[in-house]
Protein backbone atom coordinates (compact mmCIF):
# COMPACT_ATOMS: atom_id res chain seq x y z
CA UNK A 1 0.00 0.00 0.00
CA UNK A 2 2.51 2.40 1.38
CA UNK A 3 0.32 5.14 3.05
CA UNK A 4 2.03 6.75 5.78
CA UNK A 5 -0.41 6.30 9.02
CA UNK A 6 -1.89 9.68 10.62
CA UNK A 7 -3.02 10.11 13.97
CA UNK A 8 -4.30 13.42 14.55
CA UNK A 9 -5.30 15.40 17.92
CA UNK A 10 -8.20 17.50 17.41
CA UNK A 11 -8.32 19.62 20.93
CA UNK A 12 -11.62 21.43 19.96
CA UNK A 13 -12.43 24.35 22.20
CA UNK A 14 -10.40 22.74 25.54
CA UNK A 15 -7.44 23.96 27.33
CA UNK A 16 -6.33 27.13 28.57
CA UNK A 17 -2.98 28.50 27.21
CA UNK A 18 -0.87 27.45 30.32
CA UNK A 19 -2.27 23.73 29.90
CA UNK A 20 -2.14 23.58 26.16
CA UNK A 21 1.64 24.02 26.53
CA UNK A 22 1.58 21.47 29.23
CA UNK A 23 -0.03 18.60 27.13
CA UNK A 24 2.23 19.74 24.12
CA UNK A 25 4.91 19.37 26.13
CA UNK A 26 3.81 16.11 27.29
CA UNK A 27 2.80 14.75 23.78
CA UNK A 28 6.11 15.77 22.25
CA UNK A 29 8.15 14.24 25.33
CA UNK A 30 6.04 11.17 24.53
CA UNK A 31 6.09 10.78 20.59
CA UNK A 32 8.41 13.01 19.39
CA UNK A 33 11.07 11.55 16.82
CA UNK A 34 9.97 8.41 18.24
CA UNK A 35 7.42 7.02 15.53
CA UNK A 36 9.05 8.48 11.69
CA UNK A 37 6.67 6.14 10.32
CA UNK A 38 3.64 8.05 11.65
CA UNK A 39 2.28 11.73 10.82
CA UNK A 40 1.54 12.79 14.45
CA UNK A 41 -0.67 16.15 13.87
CA UNK A 42 -2.10 18.23 16.84
CA UNK A 43 -4.74 20.71 16.48
CA UNK A 44 -4.94 23.11 19.22
CA UNK A 45 -7.77 26.05 19.47
CA UNK A 46 -6.43 29.19 17.12
CA UNK A 47 -5.26 30.92 20.19
CA UNK A 48 -3.42 28.39 21.76
CA UNK A 49 -1.48 27.43 18.23
CA UNK A 50 1.80 29.52 18.66
CA UNK A 51 2.01 28.65 22.08
CA UNK A 52 2.08 25.04 20.89
CA UNK A 53 4.14 25.52 18.17
CA UNK A 54 6.82 26.71 20.79
CA UNK A 55 7.04 24.09 22.34
CA UNK A 56 7.70 21.70 19.35
CA UNK A 57 10.01 24.39 17.40
CA UNK A 58 12.27 24.56 20.94
CA UNK A 59 12.16 20.41 20.75
CA UNK A 60 12.63 20.75 17.32
CA UNK A 61 9.88 18.07 17.31
CA UNK A 62 8.74 16.14 14.60
CA UNK A 63 4.66 16.59 15.72
CA UNK A 64 3.26 18.56 13.21
CA UNK A 65 0.29 21.36 14.03
CA UNK A 66 -2.75 21.85 12.38
CA UNK A 67 -6.20 24.05 12.77
CA UNK A 68 -9.56 23.25 13.95
CA UNK A 69 -11.39 25.46 10.52
CA UNK A 70 -10.69 28.35 8.17
CA UNK A 71 -12.58 31.41 6.38
CA UNK A 72 -12.93 30.54 2.99
CA UNK A 73 -11.70 33.61 1.48
CA UNK A 74 -8.44 35.52 1.23
CA UNK A 75 -9.65 39.21 0.32
CA UNK A 76 -7.24 41.01 -1.27
CA UNK A 77 -6.45 44.77 0.59
CA UNK A 78 -8.22 45.04 3.85
CA UNK A 79 -10.35 42.20 4.79
CA UNK A 80 -13.53 42.58 6.07
CA UNK A 81 -14.40 39.49 7.90
CA UNK A 82 -14.44 39.94 11.64
CA UNK A 83 -14.03 37.07 13.85
CA UNK A 84 -12.12 34.97 11.09
CA UNK A 85 -8.94 33.31 10.78
CA UNK A 86 -7.30 33.25 6.79
CA UNK A 87 -5.35 30.66 5.14
CA UNK A 88 -2.33 33.28 5.86
CA UNK A 89 -2.49 33.27 9.15
CA UNK A 90 -2.32 29.37 9.51
CA UNK A 91 0.43 29.99 7.05
CA UNK A 92 2.06 32.47 9.37
CA UNK A 93 1.47 30.26 12.75
CA UNK A 94 3.09 27.04 10.76
CA UNK A 95 -0.12 24.97 10.26
CA UNK A 96 0.55 22.05 7.82
CA UNK A 97 -3.11 21.05 8.26
CA UNK A 98 -6.65 22.40 8.57
CA UNK A 99 -9.93 20.26 9.40
CA UNK A 100 -12.64 21.06 7.62
CA UNK A 101 -15.80 20.19 7.06
CA UNK A 102 -16.12 18.93 10.91
CA UNK A 103 -20.18 18.02 12.10
CA UNK A 104 -19.82 20.47 14.85
CA UNK A 105 -18.96 23.03 12.49
CA UNK A 106 -21.70 21.71 9.86
CA UNK A 107 -23.75 21.94 13.17
CA UNK A 108 -22.94 24.95 14.71
CA UNK A 109 -21.80 27.26 12.17
CA UNK A 110 -24.34 25.82 9.29
CA UNK A 111 -21.34 24.92 6.94
CA UNK A 112 -22.43 23.65 3.69
CA UNK A 113 -20.96 20.65 1.58
CA UNK A 114 -20.25 24.05 -0.61
CA UNK A 115 -18.78 25.96 1.86
CA UNK A 116 -16.10 23.24 2.96
CA UNK A 117 -15.26 22.65 -0.68
CA UNK A 118 -14.33 26.49 -0.86
CA UNK A 119 -12.31 25.97 2.18
CA UNK A 120 -10.75 22.41 0.76
CA UNK A 121 -9.68 24.64 -2.12
CA UNK A 122 -8.26 27.39 -0.88
CA UNK A 123 -6.15 25.41 1.68
CA UNK A 124 -4.53 23.45 -0.78
CA UNK A 125 -3.91 26.55 -3.13
CA UNK A 126 -2.24 27.74 0.37
CA UNK A 127 0.25 24.46 0.70
CA UNK A 128 -1.95 23.41 3.18
CA UNK A 129 -3.28 19.40 3.87
CA UNK A 130 -6.48 19.37 4.46
CA UNK A 131 -8.45 16.91 6.55
CA UNK A 132 -11.96 16.88 5.40
CA UNK A 133 -14.45 15.69 7.51
CA UNK A 134 -17.68 13.55 6.89
CA UNK A 135 -20.28 11.53 8.56
CA UNK A 136 -23.94 10.67 9.17
CA UNK A 137 -26.42 11.13 11.79
CA UNK A 138 -27.71 8.37 13.77
CA UNK A 139 -31.13 8.50 11.58
CA UNK A 140 -29.06 8.81 8.39
CA UNK A 141 -27.10 5.40 9.53
CA UNK A 142 -30.20 3.67 10.90
CA UNK A 143 -32.22 4.35 7.54
CA UNK A 144 -29.03 2.31 5.79
CA UNK A 145 -28.03 6.10 4.24
CA UNK A 146 -24.54 6.45 5.20
CA UNK A 147 -22.55 5.97 1.94
CA UNK A 148 -25.16 8.08 0.50
CA UNK A 149 -24.34 10.38 2.47
CA UNK A 150 -20.85 10.61 3.24
CA UNK A 151 -20.13 9.62 -0.49
CA UNK A 152 -22.15 13.03 -1.41
CA UNK A 153 -20.37 15.13 1.46
CA UNK A 154 -16.64 13.79 -0.10
CA UNK A 155 -17.85 14.23 -3.85
CA UNK A 156 -18.37 18.13 -3.17
CA UNK A 157 -15.27 18.20 -1.74
CA UNK A 158 -13.27 16.95 -4.21
CA UNK A 159 -14.88 18.08 -7.42
CA UNK A 160 -12.87 20.41 -9.48
CA UNK A 161 -9.57 19.44 -7.45
CA UNK A 162 -6.39 18.01 -9.44
CA UNK A 163 -5.56 14.22 -8.82
CA UNK A 164 -2.27 15.35 -6.77
CA UNK A 165 -3.96 17.92 -5.09
CA UNK A 166 -6.94 14.89 -3.65
CA UNK A 167 -3.82 13.05 -3.40
CA UNK A 168 -2.50 14.84 -0.85
CA UNK A 169 -5.21 14.94 1.03
CA UNK A 170 -6.65 13.51 4.38
CA UNK A 171 -10.56 12.36 4.41
CA UNK A 172 -11.84 11.73 8.30
CA UNK A 173 -15.13 9.57 8.18
CA UNK A 174 -16.39 10.54 11.45
CA UNK A 175 -20.23 8.83 12.08
CA UNK A 176 -21.74 12.27 14.35
CA UNK A 177 -23.51 9.76 16.70
CA UNK A 178 -20.05 8.07 17.71
CA UNK A 179 -18.35 11.72 18.59
CA UNK A 180 -17.55 12.06 21.85
CA UNK A 181 -20.79 9.91 22.76
CA UNK A 182 -18.68 6.19 23.59
CA UNK A 183 -20.22 4.69 20.75
CA UNK A 184 -18.36 3.38 17.77
CA UNK A 185 -19.49 1.52 14.30
CA UNK A 186 -18.93 -2.62 14.10
CA UNK A 187 -15.03 -2.36 12.71
CA UNK A 188 -16.56 -3.75 9.57
CA UNK A 189 -18.49 -0.95 8.80
CA UNK A 190 -15.91 1.29 9.19
CA UNK A 191 -13.92 -0.83 7.12
CA UNK A 192 -16.99 -0.90 4.40
CA UNK A 193 -17.74 2.98 4.77
CA UNK A 194 -13.79 3.76 4.47
CA UNK A 195 -13.55 1.70 1.48
CA UNK A 196 -16.45 3.26 -0.21
CA UNK A 197 -14.95 6.77 0.35
CA UNK A 198 -11.77 5.01 -1.80
CA UNK A 199 -14.28 3.43 -4.42
CA UNK A 200 -15.73 7.17 -4.51
CA UNK A 201 -12.10 8.66 -4.98
CA UNK A 202 -11.19 6.04 -7.73
CA UNK A 203 -14.41 6.86 -9.39
CA UNK A 204 -13.69 10.47 -9.40
CA UNK A 205 -9.66 10.53 -9.85
CA UNK A 206 -8.62 6.90 -10.97
CA UNK A 207 -6.60 4.24 -9.38
CA UNK A 208 -3.66 5.99 -8.19
CA UNK A 209 -5.12 8.54 -6.28
CA UNK A 210 -7.11 6.49 -4.42
CA UNK A 211 -4.69 4.06 -3.51
CA UNK A 212 -2.76 7.65 -2.04
CA UNK A 213 -5.43 9.49 -0.53
CA UNK A 214 -5.47 8.78 3.56
CA UNK A 215 -9.03 7.98 5.02
CA UNK A 216 -8.79 8.51 8.60
CA UNK A 217 -11.75 7.13 11.37
CA UNK A 218 -12.54 9.53 13.46
CA UNK A 219 -15.49 9.13 16.51
CA UNK A 220 -14.26 8.15 20.68
CA UNK A 221 -11.47 6.28 19.07
CA UNK A 222 -9.72 5.61 22.70
CA UNK A 223 -6.54 3.50 23.14
CA UNK A 224 -8.95 0.45 24.59
CA UNK A 225 -10.50 0.36 21.07
CA UNK A 226 -7.52 1.40 18.87
CA UNK A 227 -6.62 -2.45 18.30
CA UNK A 228 -10.03 -2.88 16.20
CA UNK A 229 -9.94 0.37 14.47
CA UNK A 230 -6.53 0.95 13.34
CA UNK A 231 -5.13 -2.12 11.17
CA UNK A 232 -8.65 -2.16 9.74
CA UNK A 233 -6.97 -2.49 5.63
CA UNK A 234 -9.36 0.97 4.41
CA UNK A 235 -8.31 3.07 7.42
CA UNK A 236 -4.90 4.89 7.94
CA UNK A 237 -5.06 6.51 10.90
CA UNK A 238 -7.59 8.01 13.96
CA UNK A 239 -8.59 11.73 13.77
CA UNK A 240 -9.02 11.84 17.77
CA UNK A 241 -10.94 14.15 19.77
CA UNK A 242 -11.70 13.45 24.01
CA UNK A 243 -8.49 11.00 24.10
CA UNK A 244 -5.68 13.71 22.61
CA UNK A 245 -6.44 15.95 25.64
CA UNK A 246 -4.08 13.07 28.05
CA UNK A 247 -1.12 12.59 26.71
CA UNK A 248 -1.16 9.04 27.74
CA UNK A 249 -4.35 7.87 26.00
CA UNK A 250 -3.02 9.74 23.12
CA UNK A 251 0.64 7.93 22.98
CA UNK A 252 -1.09 5.19 23.59
CA UNK A 253 -3.32 5.59 20.17
CA UNK A 254 0.15 6.60 18.50
CA UNK A 255 1.86 2.92 19.77
CA UNK A 256 -1.36 1.08 18.73
CA UNK A 257 -0.55 2.46 15.09
CA UNK A 258 3.18 1.69 15.14
CA UNK A 259 2.40 -2.35 15.88
CA UNK A 260 -0.49 -2.46 14.28
CA UNK A 261 -0.56 -0.77 11.13
CA UNK A 262 1.45 -2.64 8.29
CA UNK A 263 1.58 0.08 5.32
C1 LIG B 1 -13.76 14.63 16.86
O1 LIG B 1 -14.50 15.50 17.30
O2 LIG B 1 -13.11 14.85 15.82
C2 LIG B 1 -13.67 13.36 17.57
C3 LIG B 1 -13.26 12.33 16.91
O3 LIG B 1 -14.06 13.38 18.89
P1 LIG B 1 -14.02 12.14 19.93
O4 LIG B 1 -12.77 11.36 19.69
O5 LIG B 1 -14.06 12.79 21.26
O6 LIG B 1 -15.25 11.32 19.65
Amino acid sequence: MGRKAVIAGNWKMNCTWASSVRLAQRISDCCDKKYPDIDIILCPPFTYIKGVANVFSFDRSDIQLGAQNVYEEMPEGIAAATGQVSVEMLKDLECSYCIVGHSECRQHNGESDELVARKVKLLLEHGIIPIICCGESLEVNKAGGTVEFVSGQIRTALEGLSATDVAKSIIAYEPIWAIGTGEVPIPEKIDAICAAIRGLVREMFGSEVAEAVRILYGGSLKPANAHQILPLENVDGGLIGGASLDAEDFHDIVKSAKELMKR
